[in-house]
């Protein structure tokens, strides 16, 4: 028997020096592979699955085998031609603090539990305050994603408008409570009416606002679902539409808001960043005036996952919503930040570390240019798409991202659509995946990775129209 101080001894190094070679040779093989991940489910299963081991297996041969094994089930989303969905690369600092944060093992609810994780997240916050233009002393908190984003900061907003409706929902809950109605743009996006159901609202209290050919909400609209009641009121306004990048006229939204005394919240997931670029700052004008913002680093900051960020302009609604006591709890006594005080979560892993090293490696400037370039790549999709006989390109490319649809002489564009999406993903090139904007089946592209290159744009479009001309 080996004493676990033996096995630290002995086993560590190689071990954390193969699994750096199995990181490296991932990354370096992003550029060559197949984008789309090449085994199915069940040979997966076969390859990953088998009865619960009895007996114990060494550290290394544990990892060099999930490394071999789950590689065919991987896709290549770090990598600079992945155009899913919409999401995130890694910047190599966040990457390398991500594996940082595991190996600290750092328990991020507490200053007493791990005084530079909370001291981190503490100057980190403020920094991103200030780079998303966001009013000085804005709380905010560090979530797994954009959904929890949400829920903190709804949750924040029902305590401030049943507050005002002389209604306290921590102590008494929804039972009884003044009705209270959220107001979403059509287009919202999914995760708000799952956030509005978490916490006890229900789909019921959704009041939806018509929306433009862009999906951004029509002032006009607000003004009228709004008018004629003064019921405790939130306006869930949208910085990036999942389909079409559009971002909600903001100062109008704030302000119609505002004169019905409602709590305005952002849905910013990836079109908040355009706050950071001095160029694209004019989409987001008014964004200060909002009471709450949800957005993820996971996205375009380029932060590994988990990484999301609420803020809130109403410090003590945040806390009343999240904040915790309990006995044997050590809080600073206000000092310090206690990082469970602003998130759902208690324990958890100290995913601020990644973020700051994010910001700290490209700086303010080259958070604009990361951001600039995405959107610039977008727009080289677009041009070169658009001169594509039977290429219809739907949205205005305001962002970074592109809706294509492919016109059928046959007249069904839709399934056209659905093949080309199909055999992009087949040839494994790019990958990309479908939608469809309003009543339109669309080919959807995102550019969200700090890696991607015009070559990349270039190869990927190639490969579309390779798949368009089958
Ligand atoms: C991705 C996205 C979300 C959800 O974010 P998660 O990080 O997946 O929770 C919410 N809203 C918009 C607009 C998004 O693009």
């Amino acid at each position: 028997m080996t004493t676990p101080k033996e096995t630290t001894r002995v086993a560590l190094q190689p071990l954390l020096d193969e699994t750096t070679s199995y990181a490296t040779e991932f990354l370096k093989g992003l550029a060559q592979r197949r984008v789309a991940p090449s085994a199915t489910a069940e040979e997966l299963r076969k390859q990953l699955g088998g009865p619960l081991p009895d007996k114990p297996q060494e550290p290394r041969q544990v990892v060099a085998e999930l490394a071999k094994r789950a590689e065919p089930g991987l896709m290549a989303t770090p990598g600079s031609r992945f155009f899913g969905f919409v999401i995130g690369g890694s910047l190599p600092a966040a990457l390398a603090a991500d594996w940082l944060t595991s190996t600290w093992d750092q328990n991020a609810a507490l200053y007493a539990a791990g005084p530079a994780a909370s001291v981190i997240e503490e100057v980190c916050g403020a920094w991103l305050t200030e780079l998303l233009r966001l009013p000085e002393g804005t709380s905010f908190g560090f979530v797994t994603g954009c959904q929890m984003a949400h829920f903190t900061a709804l949750a924040a907003a029902r305590h401030h408008v049943l507050k005002t409706a002389g209604w306290d929902v921590e102590a008494i809950g929804l039972t009884g409570a003044p009705p209270m109605r959220v107001v979403v743009g059509e287009e919202r996006h999914t995760t708000i009416d799952c956030a509005v159901r978490f916490l006890g609202l229900g789909a019921a209290s959704l009041r939806s606002v018509p929306v433009d050919g862009q999906g951004r909400m029509r002032p006009d609209a607000l003004r009228s679902v709004l008018a004629g009641s003064h019921m405790p009121t939130i306006v869930c306004a949208q910085a990036g539409n999942i389909n079409t990048g559009a971002i909600d006229p903001l100062r109008a939204i704030c302000d119609i808001g505002h004169e019905y005394a409602a709590w305005v919240h952002v849905d910013g997931a990836f079109g908040m960043w355009a706050a950071a670029s001095p160029t694209l700052q004019p989409l987001v004008d008014g964004i200060e005036l909002a009471d709450s913002w949800a957005t993820d680093a996971h996205k375009w900051l380029n932060v590994p996952y988990d990484s999301g960020l609420v803020f809130c302009a109403h410090s003590e609604a945040h806390q009343a919503a999240m904040g915790t006591h309990a006995s044997y709890l050590v809080h600073s006594e206000g000092k310090e930040r206690d990082q469970m005080d602003w998130t759902p979560e208690f324990s958890r892993r100290a995913r601020g570390l990644p973020v700051y090293a994010a910001v700290r490696s490209l700086g303010r400037s080259g958070i604009a240019e990361l951001i600039d370039r995405c959107c610039s790549h977008a727009r080289r999709f677009d041009r070169a798409l658009a001169q594509v006989p039977q290429v219809e390109i739907l949205n205005e490319v305001v962002l970074n991202q592109v809706l294509v649809r492919f016109l059928d002489p046959g007249g069904d564009h839709d399934a056209r659509t659905r093949a080309v999406v199909k055999a992009v993903q087949e040839d494994g090139t790019c990958w990309l995946g479908g939608t469809t904007w309003q009543g339109k089946v669309a080919m959807r592209i995102s550019v969200c990775n700090w890696s991607t290159t015009t070559d990349d744009v270039d190869l990927s479009v190639e490969a579309i129209v390779r798949a368009a001309s089958r």
